[in-house]
């Protein structure tokens, strides 16, 4: 007898991307990190944590960070979910609403692993709706399928580009399930979902701290919805799933909009450019409104790219897998980090 539920012995556990040592000497554009530090009065909250506040238990609804997302976004603070990062607010939803074949979990393909992962070990029967080669939402086949919940990540990963606002609120009038709207690189694109949360209550809006805010370490997400539908996430969710330090670290983050908008912009100029070195390079580039872009080179294999990169001690993310073979996944990195991949790139085609 196998130790486990068959479930468990049948799926493939998620391979999140490499992460090399802290101080190692590479370029690491796997992940889609921010290249640019954390907020600085968010590192001198850290730097000024008193012991007192790890003594005690942390609080269940980390309402100090809500009352922060609240003046932030211009949400109430009581529609707010907060996550040990937004994959742990992805579990919670996956483990309060999915089951079988009964109640299923739907989204376009490609996009985020993880919520097949999740999925998988529920277990619930998952239907992926290729995207076309355009990426418009392939709606009517999501809408047929009627999961109990729907995951769009927009931005998508790994093509970037942003699902439209009315084929969302089409989604979301039609199913009888959940839609969940991952924006968690909505800090680089130009317009977000969050206000289809106040005109449906099957819609959560997820967010996290871990791109825009630089501050992939912390673990910290968060969803936006209408209490009726948080309710039930609530009895899922752990009780202290958010630790004292991310707390105090994170609402400070999230009270310094500014930097965080300035940072983004950055990259957003960087993203410009990178894109256009590597179409000078003749590659294929898709319009990202992320903190990478997804490129197709056309001189060499997209595998053989990545090791080779690799070799040169710059790390990117290859996905071997149905219509990305081709291609490569690339964060925005510094201006400078950007110009050795791209120099790296000539040598490596050679
Ligand atoms: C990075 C990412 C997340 C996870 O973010 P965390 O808050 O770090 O857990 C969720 N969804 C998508 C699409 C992502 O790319």
């Amino acid at each position: 007898m196998s130790y486990f539920r068959p479930a468990i012995d049948a799926m493939t556990g998620y391979i999140p991307g490499e992460q090399p040592k802290p101080g190692t000497k590479i370029i690491k554009l796997n992940t889609n990190e921010n290249p640019y530090p954390p907020s600085p009065k968010a590192m001198e909250v850290l730097h000024n944590l008193d012991g007192e506040w790890l003594r005690r238990y942390p609080d269940p609804f980390a309402r100090e960070f809500c009352q922060a997302v609240s003046d932030a976004l211009g949400v109430p603070a009581d529609w707010i979910i907060v996550g040990n990062g937004s994959d742990d607010v992805l579990n919670v939803l996956v483990r309060s609403c999915a089951e079988g074949s009964e109640r299923k979990v739907l989204y376009p393909m490609p996009t985020y692993v993880l919520y097949r992962t999740l999925s998988a070990i529920q277990p619930a029967q998952v239907v992926e709706v290729p995207y076309p080669a355009d990426f418009q939402l392939p709606i009517k086949e999501l809408i047929a399928a009627n999961g109990a919940i729907t995951f769009i990540a927009s931005p998508n990963s790994p093509s970037g580009h942003v699902v439209p606002l009315d084929d969302l609120r089409e989604l979301a009038q039609q199913v009888s399930g959940i839609v969940v709207v991952d924006e968690a690189y909505t800090d680089f694109a130009e317009y977000s979902a969050l206000r289809l949360v106040q005109e449906f209550e099957n819609v959560i809006v997820l967010r996290t701290l871990s791109k825009g805010y630089s501050l992939a370490g912390l673990r910290m997400g968060f969803g936006v919805a209408n209490p009726k539908l948080l309710a039930g996430l609530f009895k899922v969710k752990d009780s202290y799933n958010i630790d004292a330090i991310a707390i105090a670290v994170g609402t400070a983050a999230m009270r310094d909009q500014a930097y965080k908008n300035a940072c983004a912009d950055k990259v957003k100029i960087s993203r410009t450019k990178l894109a256009q070195d590597l179409k000078n390079l003749g590659w294929k580039v898709l319009d990202s409104q992320a903190n990478f872009v997804l490129a197709t080179p056309t001189e060499g294999n997209a595998e053989s790219i990545y090791l080779g990169l690799k070799e040169r001690g710059i790390l990117v993310r290859y996905f071997k897998q149905p219509g990305l073979e081709d291609k490569l996944r690339i964060t925005v990195g510094t201006d400078e980090q950007n110009q050795m991949l791209v120099e790296a790139l000539v040598s490596v085609n050679k």
